[in-house]
């Protein structure tokens, strides 16, 4: 979601500010746009669709300036537009900016009362007007701190002046924000991918900070402009672009990636040799918690509900999940004996931050588990358990649900095994279960053929269901949630013995179903379920465990079948043929499978 890039230079910086952007297309995006200062004038480029055709407009134009922003829009106040686009710029500044301002409606009346005249329907604007008339009368930097103060709602800016083609200013609220330090030039940008290919150098802005950004000296204050120190992180030096290889999408390439993005997170928390779970720097004792709440949105979201019956199957505490945009705006009763956990696979959700900063303004204790280790949540937070699946690209999330998953369970038995509620064996045991996952998650893989069959039907159906019960419900929501994202198909996730009470009613003759039933202890009522759904015309894909008890059942359409792993395990498994079912029907209708629409990857508006 929306992208900032800026360079200060003493060399041209259009190619590069288009290269970061690309950096950024994986966030999702609908337009995207530049501004440069050259002698005194600012230039904008911008156009609505992908940084290619932007490209190409800048090269035409030959754009110059060794000073620039860039931004690639995700639009939430005007639709998707070269005039919505950023850089938004008065005859004095231009602005680029990843958030939403919440008081823009007023703020733009006051300032057309003054005679500003606007050309966009975005949010952004105002700050652009707004910056202008406050530098009529006040300094630069007076300017800024009176001009963040007024602006309500969530940002990460970039700023650029007409008649200062020596700096750039960088501010955050809620967005996230860094700058990189380079030779004789500097960087701002909204997250480390982008600015990796100029610097390994970063510092991230916290929340109410601001930035004077130089050629030569980048300096940095509090909301009310005391200067203040940052320290400069050295990002890992591999700067290995994750590319797609011999494949045509990332989001195959990520499901492919499982089996060994599984193993590179069980290597990091298992202790193979004493068969014991590590869970470094870990800042409490287990005793001290009553209970859990597990909190995320969408896909981590489901990972929280998957995990809520790991943690009530093996510990005493009591445990709530919730969704992040609701946790936020409660009247919530915080207890000091409750571990608070966030999951995100960007750490920069901002719902998930909001809540997470809730939770801190009332001294709880916090936990983050993310796969990018440098994000906000994972700096907020008093402890972070990193997922280690490696940058994943495709906007519908999956080696990453599998990570978080995989964080949680390990959490869910270490917590049992450190609150005594299973002996010694029993935790050794289910570390040597763990191990095998990987191996079952390739054999499962391999099922590929089959699903791509499959899913032609899913793709042009008018809707279908995903059922299941206890571990297997939680996994028919996160696969219909990957059917909604990527195939576009009306699908709903629901207990299989919930049918009954409403929404047998939707199904009709030829009405695709997915039941997932493995063989555990609700295999007997979710192939009764089944056959309630099959007796009113639905053409079932049971998916199952293999096992050496045939399936009596009649009429099912299509079984695909996963190992008999511990049942604490399935859920992993049976998360990847509907990974697969989902890609499969997108495939066949043509779409954009790394870049639905309307969506993107890093959520950082409400
Ligand atoms: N609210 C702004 C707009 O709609 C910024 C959106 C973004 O973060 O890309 O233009």
């Amino acid at each position: 979601m929306c992208g900032i890039v800026g360079i200060v230079s003493t060399k041209e910086v259009s190619s590069r500010i288009v290269n970061s952007l690309r950096k950024l297309e994986y966030r999702g995006y609908d337009s995207a746009g530049i501004a440069t200062i050259v002698e005194g004038n600012i230039n904008e480029v911008k156009r609505e669709g992908r940084v290619d055709f932007l490209e190409k407009d800048i090269l035409k134009l030959n754009l110059k300036g060794d000073i620039g922003i860039g931004h690639v829009r995700w639009a939430t106040h005007g639709k998707p537009s070269k005039i919505n686009a950023h850089p938004h710029s008065s005859d004095q500044v231009s602005v680029v900016h990843n958030g939403i301002i919440e008081n823009s409606t007023i703020l733009k009346k006051l300032l057309e009362k003054k005679g500003y005249i606007f050309k966009s329907q975005t949010d952004t604007e105002v700050i652009a007007h707004l910056v202008t008339d406050y530098l009529k009368k006040n300094s630069l930097k007076s300017t800024i701190i009176k001009v963040l103060k007024k602006l309500h709602g969530s940002f990460a800016l970039g700023i650029i002046f007409k008649d200062r083609n020596d700096l750039i200013i960088g501010a955050r609220r809620g967005s996230p924000l860094a700058v990189g330090y380079g030779p004789n030039e500097n960087y701002l940008g909204s997250d480390s991918y982008a600015l990796k290919s100029m610097t390994n150098k970063i510092s991230y802005l916290d929340d109410g900070e601001f930035c004077i950004i130089k050629k030569d000296q980048i300096e940095f204050f509090e909301a009310h402009g005391v200067k203040i120190n940052k320290k400069v992180l050295n990002l890992s030096k591999e700067d290995t672009y994750y590319e797609k290889g011999d494949y045509k999408y990332f989001m195959e390439k990520e499901i492919d990636e499982q089996p060994s993005t599984l193993n590179d997170c069980i290597n990091e928390y298992i202790d193979k040799h004493n068969n014991q779970i590590n869970l470094y720097n870990f800042p409490w004792k287990m005793n001290l918690f009553k209970s859990i709440v597990l909190i995320g949105c969408g896909t981590a979201y489901h990972s929280c509900l998957v995990a809520k019956y790991w943690i009530e199957q093996n510990t005493s505490l009591d445990v709530s999940i919730d969704i992040a945009s609701e946790f936020r705006y409660r009247k919530v009763r915080f207890k000091n004996d409750c571990l608070y956990v966030f999951v995100s696979q960007s750490g920069e959700t901002a719902d998930t931050y909001a809540a997470l900063e809730l939770c801190k303004k009332n001294k709880m204790k916090t936990c983050a588990v993310v796969n990018v280790v440098e994000s906000s949540i994972a700096r907020e937070a008093d402890l972070v358990l990193p997922i280690y699946c490696g940058q994943e690209i495709g906007v519908a999330s999956t080696k990453a649900f599998l990570g978080q998953m995989l964080v949680l369970y390990i959490l869910s038995i270490k917590i049992s095994f450190d609150q005594k509620f299973i002996n010694k064996h029993e935790y050794q045991s289910k570390i040597k279960n763990l191990l095998l996952l990987s191996n079952s998650a390739k054999k499962t893989l391999k099922l590929d053929h089959k699903i791509l069959n499959i899913g032609k039907v899913f793709a042009h159906a008018k809707g279908c269901m995903f059922l299941g019960r206890g571990y297997s419900f939680p996994i028919a929501l996160e696969g219909a949630l990957k059917l909604k994202e990527l195939a576009y198909v009306h699908a709903e996730g629901y207990p299989a013995g919930e049918m009954k009470h409403g929404p047998l009613a939707l199904i009709e003759e030829g009405m695709p179903v997915v039941v997932i039933a493995p063989r555990d202890d609700h295999y007997k009522k979710t192939m009764s379920n089944m056959q309630e759904v099959i007796a009113r015309g639905a053409k079932v894909l049971l998916i199952t465990t293999k096992s050496k008890d045939e399936i009596t059942s009649e009429n099912i359409w299509e079984i695909i079948e996963v190992d008999q792993l511990n049942n604490e395990l399935i859920p992993f498994l049976i998360t990847i043929p509907l990974q697969k079912l989902a890609f499969y029907s997108a495939l066949e209708k043509g779409y954009d499978i790394d870049k639905p629409r309307n969506l993107a990857k890093s959520v950082t508006v409400e």
